[in-house]
């Protein structure tokens, strides 16, 4: 059974229908978890008192912001979100020129193995319920003000939970509610297929990225496991689909580590795999990890990286660093915070 604050409107009405109540209900109180971002249902005064006791009988979600980390060097701010199981997931909202971008975490750990990456290293506990990624925007929003857009880029890999995903999206869009634009929502994925493949047969016109780290198969497979699974020319194929009925360009996320993506012939690979296809390559100098034990090259050596990827053509761009002093970065936050809870 679904929790009532993720019900769609009409599963709302059918539920106040069961319960024998005027459908009418149903509105105010869609309205009142879905555009004034409230859980509390006791406090939901336009309901008649009965109306609120009985509905606090029901199932529903809640999610707390635990911590707040503010950055000293820009407007960046990093949560700690915790959930009703004590577990606790990370986001974290940028500021830019049109307005809030926020990070959100779609599962508690991931199961995909990226060796360079924080958010698996414990392995996946638990997809994320569809209120339990909205809770994340209407928490920040409440706090902080309207967020303008989101990416699915926090821990977890949002096409391992896709169903949980797709009614979050939903619900975020809902005109009676938030109203955010699908437009102005990205998921990132490390190249689930069949999931590329259920996003291109869908009409919901969201960004899709791709964890793309390097134009080789054999590379990329020591890299991410699940390339193995995956191989590239499959996932390029479910990609171009995506492309082609939703007249959506692709983004490619390139994490950079030294010696092992940013040679001539990854340039020259890429140039292959990208040129002739509407894309946007987002280079993430890597954040180190102690289990990785490999680093990000030199400054000059990224926008060495960017210019000869501009030379060959390709329209590429560095991630701005935002909050490197407050670990603004996948899974790096939980990581320490329970790593301190433990001492
Ligand atoms: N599972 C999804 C989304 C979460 S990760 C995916 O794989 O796309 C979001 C992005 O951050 C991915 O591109 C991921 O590869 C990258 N990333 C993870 N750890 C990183 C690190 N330590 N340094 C730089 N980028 C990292």
């Amino acid at each position: 059974m679904l929790a009532l604050n993720e019900q769609s409107l009409k599963e709302l009405k059918n539920t106040l229908e069961d319960m024998g109540q005027a459908s009418y209900r149903s509105k105010q109180i869609f309205d009142f978890f879905h555009k004034e971002g409230k859980t509390n249902i006791k406090d939901c005064t336009t309901l008649p008192k009965d109306l609120r006791e009985d509905l606090s009988k029901k199932d529903l979600c809640k999610i707390d912001i635990a911590h707040v980390f503010e950055s000293k060097k820009d407007p960046t701010k990093k949560f700690l979100f915790r959930l009703e199981d004590g577990h606790l997931i990370e986001g974290v909202l940028m500021q830019n020129n049109y307005g809030f971008s926020q990070c959100i975490s779609t599962q508690v750990g991931c199961r995909m193995g990226c060796r360079f990456c924080a958010s698996t290293q414990g392995g996946l506990v638990r997809n994320l319920s569809p209120y339990e990624m909205l809770g994340q925007v209407y928490q920040a929003s409440n706090r902080y003000g309207k967020i303008h857009s989101i990416i699915l880029m926090g821990s977890g890999e949002p096409l391992d939970n896709l169903d949980n995903v797709l009614r979050f999206l939903n619900l975020l869009n809902a005109e009676r509610g938030y109203h955010m634009s699908y437009r102005n929502m990205t998921l990132s994925t490390c190249g689930l297929v069949p999931g590329i493949l259920d996003l291109a047969k869908q009409n919901r016109k969201v960004n899709l990225a791709l964890s793309l780290h390097s134009p080789f198969q054999e590379v990329r497979e020591k890299m991410m496991p699940i390339a193995k699974r995956y191989k590239l020319n499959e996932v390029f194929k479910a990609l171009d689909e995506y492309t082609e009925n939703l007249g959506r360009r692709v983004s490619y996320e390139y994490t950079l580590i030294d010696g092992v993506n940013n040679r001539d012939q990854d340039v020259v690979k890429l140039k292959e795999l990208l040129g002739h296809r509407l894309h946007h390559l987002n280079l993430i100098p890597l954040n180190p990890i102690k289990e990785y034990g490999k680093n990000r090259p030199q400054r000059d050596k990224i926008q060495d990286f960017k210019k000869r990827c501009e030379d060959m053509g390709l329209n590429v761009t560095i991630r701005r660093e935002q909050g490197g002093d407050i670990k603004a970065s996948c899974g790096q936050l939980r990581q320490k915070f329970e790593e301190e809870e433990r001492v």
